[in-house]
């Protein structure tokens, strides 16, 4: 018998954390979950699966003007916010319903309800109970920032935005990150005016510039409205419930919806992880080695609670090669290299490997090859949207070390690319692989 009530208790039921309990429990531990919003996380409840979802939705607005250039008489069609808001939250429903299934199936006890650690095995639930564990899994994920301003509280987040009771006529997305343009597009092809309002001079920093100039120049030809370097003073609430957004210098911008979309901290705040010397960075984020073993021997932690890839597949990673090292008698790291990233913008981008920046500093010399082209299905829908790849090649190997691309199903076509880049193939690989016709994906190997 041990000496403990679970060979392992994890704080947090999203992404990192079911992948974790349920893979642990498999190798015979005894564990525990606790949650204190919703199982499955922030991917599940309030992220990629709502926001995908949405992006969708979004879509139809576009297919359904081209769709008269393919013949179809496609009657004038009004969107409805609220039937789609409600479909997506029942299909949440749905998907948590699964979640659960899973914890249920593999034995692992499921705990509604805020916990906090108290010790190296102890950790206290909301309710009061103490509960003991040999190890511990902090699995707590991030929280929205909210910048420091005036009426700040008059905004929204992420977490608040698949709730709204009606679809923003006038909306003002703060940042400009990857949260912030998807739901630029997002908001746009609903119908609503877009202000992207941003404090520096550069969007989706991190990804290839050529990349992330075409999405820019791409929303702006759309309407979106870009605020660059703009200082935001307050946000104002009238008398009419509408909101007024005042900049340091330029005109205030009017809107039904202010979204911050600032970036993601970290979710470490009260979670006691002083009681039992685990160190956090200076960002707040949980200090863990490869094993993600946090300064505490019997305290881990995974996910973004760690801010190393703040993505859903790195987060499942991550709790399956915990839960292998530690009860599965595998001790397994995860490999961060290549690991592919998209953004569903309008339309979306996706990357893999090294921009052409980070290669041109890395590497000695470097060949750049690029495909602009207008897809076949825009041309004949007469729209101007230009589709853009990009393969960064190194020219001393002849390696593919990166790979970038904006146009229609870009993160689908780059998914089963990154596999080439991952595997270290070289751009005559790519050459020698017959193109299948008639794709955009065919560009990939008639680069020249
Ligand atoms: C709008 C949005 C869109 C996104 N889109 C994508 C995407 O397209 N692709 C992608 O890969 N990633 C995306 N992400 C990021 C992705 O959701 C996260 O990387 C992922 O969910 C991290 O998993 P996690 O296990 O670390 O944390 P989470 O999934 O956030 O889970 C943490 C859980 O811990 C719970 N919790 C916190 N503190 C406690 C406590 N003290 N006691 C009990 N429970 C607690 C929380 O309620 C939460 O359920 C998106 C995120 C957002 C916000």
């Amino acid at each position: 018998m041990s000496d403990y009530d679970f060979d392992l208790f994890v704080i947090g039921a999203g992404s990192g954390g079911v992948r974790a309990s349920r893979v642990a429990s498999a190798h015979g531990a005894k564990v525990a979950v606790a949650e204190e919003h919703r199982v499955g996380g922030t991917c599940v409840i309030r992220g990629c699966v709502p926001k995908k979802l949405l992006i969708y939705g979004a879509h139809f607005a576009e297919d359904l003007k081209d769709a008269r250039r393919f013949g179809w008489n496609v009657p004038d069609c009004d969107f409805e916010w609220t039937t789609l808001r409600d479909n997506v939250l029942a299909d949440v429903d749905r998907l948590e319903g699964l979640y659960r299934n899973t914890l249920d199936n593999h034995k692992v006890e499921l705990i509604a309800e805020r916990a906090t650690v108290t010790g190296p095995h102890s950790v206290k639930l909301a309710g009061g109970r103490e509960i003991s564990a040999k190890y511990i899994l902090v699995a707590t994920g991030a929280w929205p920032v909210v910048p420091d301003v005036e009426g700040a509280e008059h905004g929204i987040t992420s977490n608040e935005v698949f709730h709204l009771d009606e679809c923003p006529g006038r909306i003002v997305i703060v940042g400009g990150g990857y949260i912030a343009n998807e739901f630029a597009g997002i908001f746009h092809q609903f119908g609503s005016h877009v202000t992207m309002v941003n404090r520096g001079g550069t969007l989706l920093r991190g990804y290839d510039e050529s990349v992330r100039d075409r999405l820019l120049q791409i929303s702006m030809t759309k309407g979106i409205n870009f605020r660059f370097n703009a200082h935001m003073e307050k946000v104002e609430k009238n008398e009419d419930g509408t909101l007024c957004v005042r900049f340091k210098d330029g005109d205030p911008v009017p809107a039904d919806v202010v979204l911050f979309a600032t970036g993601r901290r970290p979710h470490t705040d009260g979670l006691g992880l002083e009681a039992a010397g685990v160190e956090l960075d200076d960002k707040g984020a949980i200090k863990v080695d490869e094993y993600s073993r946090t300064s505490c021997d019997s305290i881990y932690a995974v996910g973004d609670v760690t801010d190393r890839l703040q993505l859903t597949p790195v987060a499942i990673r991550e709790g399956h090669a915990f839960a292998d090292t530690l009860f599965g008698n595998n001790p397994r790291t995860v490999d961060y290299g290549c690991v592919p990233s998209a953004v569903f913008s309008h339309p979306p981008l996706a990357g893999v490997g090294m921009t052409e920046a980070q290669a041109r500093n890395t590497l000695g010399t470097v060949k750049i090859y690029t495909s602009d082209f207008r897809p076949m299905k825009n041309v004949l829908a007469g729209r101007e949207e230009r589709a853009l790849y990009k393969m960064v090649v190194d020219a001393t190997t002849d390696r593919v070390v990166g790979l970038h691309m904006i146009g229609p199903d870009a993160p689908e076509i780059l998914q089963a690319a990154a596999v080439a880049v991952k595997a270290g193939l070289t751009k005559q690989d790519f050459d020698d692989t017959v193109a299948l016709h008639p794709s955009m994906a065919e560009e990939l190997v008639l680069l020249k």
